[in-house]
């Protein structure tokens, strides 16, 4: 991780086995990737690359997709091939799939041995397949679909439960010697899901995938996503994550990023300061906020750009960012690095911020 200046060393990463999940490093070290999943029906192939590519270009770097039917099976040997990202077949019941998922070339299988036992055990084949293929599983409990056994003996999913079924999910492949396993445990309360992933840190070493199911909407599901995955990850536990919203996937993929930047698990690509305003504002900081955000966009340095409302505190208190501005009477100050450059009319202040970023020299910065 990364340290920010003057904190206390980040916190050690758990030891898990390393993974390939197609050209993404998961566990053993690697740095914590970014999954999301297609709404599309997979047996929409140029829908479903089309939401691909859209989840690639937000920063995506691993894409599950449901395949809950023959049709969608079909479509996985074009999907795998054509996206740019490792497309992981996530099934449920039907060992057909998964091994048609293996022979399309997709990169991964999310399926619970479990469920294929009971209808049909074909979970050596499945081990021997994924095996010569180098193809990984994820094994993935959820609250909704606990086993019924299990479900009696806890009474309910608490995390006990959901850590007992995520370790007997694995040894029905362990015991075909079968251990590319990675693992998710999810529930919808952040802290029974925390606890499971603590208490499951602590009895494998198979990578962990981690997940609050069924978070909610844009704005509770960051909540949750970000509580959940905050402690854990800050507590060095994860080494994928995938946000689950009721909302655009690329959505899940912003949010992903923005946790794993703010907790330094990442490089920050642009982080904007602006002050939250006051009595003191003399400029609407929010539309400002948003218009530099907007202008700073895809600018190819991480800058820390800060926006403060008023001039008697704003450079001070943004001492830290690259560059920035305070408003007071209808002027914006700019300032580099704490120190006032030049003063502009209000409606220049976007275009005195770029104009400033681009005729610097920005050294990398390492916090
Ligand atoms: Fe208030 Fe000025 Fe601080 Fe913004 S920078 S919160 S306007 S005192």
């Amino acid at each position: 991780a990364i340290a920010a200046p003057g904190s206390p060393p980040a916190a050690q990463r758990r030891a898990s086995r390393a993974l390939a999940v197609g050209s993404v490093a998961v566990g053993g070290g690697a740095p914590v990737s970014v999954q999301s999943m297609t709404t599309t029906p997979t047996s929409d192939v140029e829908a479903t690359l089309r939401q691909i590519a859209e989840l690639t270009a937000a920063g995506c770097q691993i894409v599950r997709v449901a395949v809950p039917s023959q049709d969608d099976a079909d479509a996985l040997p074009e999907i795998a091939a054509k996206s740019g990202i490792p497309v992981v077949a996530d099934i449920h019941f039907q060992p057909g799939y998964v091994f048609a998922a293996i022979d399309a070339g997709c990169a991964a299988v999310r399926v619970n041995p479990g469920n294929i036992r009971k209808f049909d055990d074909q979970v050596r084949e499945i081990a021997q397949a994924a095996s010569a293929a180098g193809v990984p599983i994820r094994i993935g409990v959820n609250a909704g679909s606990l086993d019924q056994r299990l479900l009696a003996k806890y009474g309910k999913a608490t995390p006990a439960a959901l850590v007992e079924s995520a370790l007997w999910e694995c040894s029905l492949f362990e015991e075909h010697g079968f251990t590319d396993l990675k693992i998710s445990v999810k529930h919808h309360d952040p802290r029974v899901m925390v606890a499971a992933y603590r208490e499951l840190a602590g009895k494998c070493d198979y990578p962990l995938h981690l997940g609050v199911t069924e978070a909610g909407p844009l704005f509770q599901g960051t909540i949750k996503s970000a509580v959940a995955f905050g402690v854990l990850l800050a507590e060095g536990i994860g080494d994928t994550i995938r946000v689950s919203l009721s909302a655009p996937p690329v959505e899940e993929v912003k949010v992903g990023i923005g946790i794993l930047e703010s907790l330094g698990l990442r490089p920050r690509r642009l982080e904007i300061v602006s002050c939250p305003s006051c009595g003191r504002a003399q400029v609407d900081v929010y539309k400002l906020a948003e218009q530099v955000t907007a202008a700073f966009e895809g600018f190819p340095v991480p800058l820390r750009v800060a926006v403060m409302g008023c001039v008697v505190n704003g450079p001070g208190e943004a001492r830290e960012a690259d560059l920035g501005v305070s408003s007071g009477n209808g002027k914006g100050q700019i300032f580099v690095k704490g120190e006032i450059v030049r003063t502009v009319p209000e409606s220049q202040i976007v275009e005195a911020l770029l104009e400033e970023a681009m005729s610097h020299e920005w050294p990398v910065r390492s916090e």
